[in-house]
């Protein structure tokens, strides 16, 4: 935890933190110092993490990357980390993150974007880590903490792990608890751990999963030792690749990587099979339908009265008005528009019911692949790492970088990215491992042949 807390201090230009709490970190070490030496440390004792600041910390300030949640320090504690502590890890601090988890890039932050520690050759422009977990994706890159925890409503570890070199999964829905995290689009939204390496991310996924009484969509089934999983053996194992994966315009080098990851496969004994999801191509709109239209309701709590910040006005609605126009930034308020639009009665038919039909087809796609194939593969993104600024005022081409993403959301799948080579100017490239649902230590046994 020492030379950790010198590090954050040392990358404070990276602003992967928000807040850091180096005193607890340094006093939870000691701790755990102490205990290691008696013989009674727990599986992650002492192990120093980050936090992405969405997810509630007990007393320890939580900000959603916004405004409108400034100086709340929740009087309660996500199940996600309550399960890390009580296996012995400890906090460096709060990561940074796009406002509300909402962006590709963690350029929406209230509190500034975050640096890619990555540079590409012979070029110094900053390049962004990705997003929405950009901080917890950077400080793990940068070696700021051990692992990070992130969340993925569509996206949000897998494409900044892939753009930062590092192993991120996304559970399972229903896999790790959604209580005390704060809300984005609560069908979608899931917790996972980001991790140096595949064996960190399947002991550290081990304490954050589990069942939890306080969220009715947490699944009541056993957490299984995802470490004993990876054996790196696929013989007998039918890897699907999606032909639709293949699309227009996709650089050529990731196509090379794609296909030098199934050789890496056919090595350790797996079969590569071609396999169809025909419905692929609907699962971005049905997303930016699905997604702003949950993130309307759930973002209609902040009304300047229960939580952070208070905008006064006349009366009562125009404090909330003033509230909610100071708090929340463009791309937020974006989402709330779309959201309340695609639920209002005249189009609710026309967007919403069609988005989750789509939904339906693209969940179906995929259990018919899982009826002939243990796991697909193939990029988790089409590009590497932009520069900041690069698609800033292009939400479309903004959006373009969860087309790999988003469709293991939609299905409740887990998913996961791992670091599989570099692009040619020497950026990161991730790979995604998709498997059928509670087979996290199927993926992870993938993921691990791959790394
Ligand atoms: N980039 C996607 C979005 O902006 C996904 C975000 C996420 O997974 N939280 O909605």
């Amino acid at each position: 935890a020492k030379a950790q807390v010198a590090a954050i201090e040392g990358a404070r230009v990276l602003n992967a933190y928000i807040t850091e709490t180096a005193d607890l970190a340094l006093a939870q070490a000691e701790a755990a110092d102490v205990r290691l030496g008696r013989g009674e440390a727990r599986p992650l004792e002492g192990l120093a993490l980050g936090i992405k600041d969405l997810f509630c910390t007990k007393g320890v300030l939580t900000t959603a990357g916004s405004h409108i949640l400034d100086g709340f320090k929740p009087t309660y504690e996500s199940s996600v980390t309550a399960n890390l502590w009580r296996d012995g890890a400890t906090l460096l601090g709060k990561l940074n993150m796009d406002e509300f988890a909402m962006g590709s890039s963690n350029e929406t932050s209230y509190h500034g974007g975050v640096i890619n520690p990555w540079r590409r050759a012979g070029d110094n422009a900053p390049l962004v880590p990705g997003g929405s977990s950009g901080g917890s994706a950077a400080a793990v890159a940068a070696d700021l903490c051990l692992a990070a925890t992130g969340t993925d409503t569509g996206g949000s570890i897998r494409q900044p792990a892939a753009f930062t070199g590092i192993v991120g999964i996304k559970p399972t829905y229903g896999r790790c608890s959604r209580f005390g995290i704060v809300a984005f689009a609560s069908s979608l939204d899931q917790a996972g751990p980001m991790t140096k390496t595949v064996r960190d991310a399947a002991i550290m996924l081990k304490s954050m999963a589990g069942h939890d009484p306080k969220d009715s969509t947490s699944v009541p089934v056993d957490v299984p030792d995802y470490e004993a999983a990876l054996t790196g053996d696929l013989r007998g194992k039918r890897i699907g690749v999606p032909k639709e994966y293949r699309v227009d315009g996709m650089p050529q080098e990731i196509e090379a990587l794609w296909a030098k990851g199934l050789d890496w496969l056919r090595d350790a004994g797996a079969e590569i099979v071609e396999v169809s999801l025909p419905h692929t191509k609907y699962a971005l709109p049905a997303y930016y339908i699905v997604a702003p239209a949950e993130a309307s309701s759930n973002l209609a709590r902040y009304d300047g009265v229960r939580f952070g910040l208070r905008v006064p006005g006349k009366d009562l609605t125009q404090m909330y008005e003033n509230t909610r126009a100071e708090g929340f930034g463009k791309e937020v308020r974006r989402r709330i528009l779309i959201g309340t639009y695609v639920l209002s009665a005249g189009y609710y038919d026309a967007y919403y019911t069609r988005a989750q039909r789509l939904r339906s087809l693209i969940a179906r796609d995929f259990e018919r692949a899982f009826e002939t194939v243990d796991a697909i593969v193939g990029p988790t993104t089409p590009s590497a790492a932009f520069a900041t600024g690069e698609n800033a005022d292009d939400p479309v081409a903004m959006y373009l970088n969860d087309v790999f993403t988003v469709t293991a959301n939609l299905a409740g799948l887990p998913a996961m990215s791992v670091p599989a080579g570099l692009s040619g100017d020497g950026l990161p490239l991730g790979l995604q491992v998709i498997g059928k649902a509670f087979d996290e230590p199927g993926v992870l046994n993938v993921g691990y042949a791959l790394e």
